[in-house]
């Protein structure tokens, strides 16, 4: 059995990163300056993006998207209740409502028939939320959203770099928000992104930094301009440049870790595939996954402890595992506000039931796949009904 604690997850932070971080704090500029536009500029390029907005989490990407495209009050937000809160709760601050549908067994993804079903007169936008880094299924949502003028915004904090139909997530008009958070595939401690046009980027950085009128931040620059205006109250959502040039070094080296994360993903369903009482997380032959999380479900039929003991047993083999997510309608300010029940999202719930995330990051050695391989299969061997 394995010694040593294994972390859920870990950073890749090496020697590049620390010395641009240095460099930064002797440069004398530490908030958003020339290393924000810089890492917007080549984030937008790899994902192949309009335009982006550097932010200082995905959660701020996301409420400055909605602000930015006007929806508040009265207006409905179509979204999955297989996410972090966050997704939701952006949705409340602006005023309006969220309306949650079921997910796809397979993907977690939220299911566009679904979608079309709970479409409302104030339906006004979809928040599908790329689960795990496995892409939506974008083309029916695109369909909806262009027969019912309606805005799509996608929740990508998991699905940097991923595509869909050979679609790169981000790469759309609409807007897009990326997640930075040292979970995340690509971190800048904390961090977000939001991509998509031109034009409601111009207005989302505008709410993004107190509503002050364009480029306000250089107004400490070197012979800049001291004038500005507010043009609404905005919020203090900025990427500082001391995250940035993080994000600018671990976006040098995202293929390397995308690299080590199928890996791992390879050797994780080789070995449980066989496996009957595991389910091994799916990739559309059509997608290009990003491999954020590795879901695990168990069948619950096939073994005699449940889920919350099965992740006891792996944390007593030194191993350190989480689940993602509680749905949304189970956490008591929404089952109370909307009345939710656990079945109201029957696959959700029963997904949510059994499923455990196994650690999945660039800096698993080896060994260390090996022994979450051998535990996990030690477990099934011990319990199996
Ligand atoms: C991590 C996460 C977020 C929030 O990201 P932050 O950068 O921490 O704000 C939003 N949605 C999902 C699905 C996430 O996993």
């Amino acid at each position: 059995m394995r010694k040593e604690h294994l972390p859920f997850s870990r950073p890749l932070i090496g020697k590049e990163e620390i010395d641009a971080i240095v460099q930064t704090l002797q440069s004398g500029w530490l908030t958003t300056g020339a290393r924000a536009v810089q890492f917007e500029e080549q984030f937008a390029e790899q994902a192949g993006a309009p335009a982006a907005l550097a932010v200082n989490s995905c959660t701020a990407a996301l409420h400055t998207a909605l602000l930015a495209l006007g929806i508040g009050p009265g207006d409905e937000v179509i979204t999955t209740p297989f996410t972090f809160a966050a997704s939701v709760n952006v949705i409340e601050h602006t005023g309006a409502r969220p309306v949650l549908v079921d997910v796809e067994a397979d993907t977690f993804n939220i299911q566009p028939e679904l979608v079309e079903q709970a479409l409302t007169p104030q339906t006004r936008a979809i928040l599908p939320v790329h689960y795990a880094g496995h892409p939506v299924e974008m083309d029916p949502l695109l369909e909806l959203a262009e027969h019912h003028q309606l805005e799509i915004v996608e929740d990508a904090a998991h699905a940097f770099p991923a595509s869909y139909r050979g679609v790169k997530v981000g790469s759309r008009k609409n807007l897009a928000a990326f997640s930075f958070y040292p979970t995340k595939n690509l971190t800048t401690g904390e961090g977000g992104m939001l991509t998509g046009d031109t034009g409601i980027l111009k207005k989302a950085r505008v709410i993004s930094l107190h509503g002050l009128s364009h480029d306000a931040w250089r107004r400490y620059e070197k012979g800049a301009n001291w004038y500005y205006e507010v043009l609404l109250p905005g919020f203090k959502y900025n990427m500082p440049d001391i995250a940035a040039v993080l994000g600018l070094v671990q976006l040098s080296r995202i293929d390397e870790f995308q690299e080590r994360r199928r890996a791992v993903v390879r050797a994780y369903t080789g070995a449980f595939s066989a496996c009957t009482a595991l389910e091994t997380p799916v990739e559309r032959s059509y997608v290009e996954h990003s491999w954020h999380l590795y879901p695990l479900r168990l069948r619950e039929e096939e073994l005699t402890i449940d889920r919350n003991r099965f992740i006891e047993e792996l944390a007593a083999r030194n191993i350190d595992t989480s689940v993602h997510f509680i749905p949304v309608h189970l956490h008591p300010y929404y089952r109370d506000k909307y009345g939710f029940h656990p079945e109201d999202f029957p696959v959700a719930y029963g997904n949510y039931r059994r499923v455990l995330s196994l650690p999945l990051y660039p800096g698993l050695q080896d060994q260390d796949v090996a022994d979450v391989i051998e535990a996990v299969l030690d477990i099934v061997r011990l319990y199996r009904r």
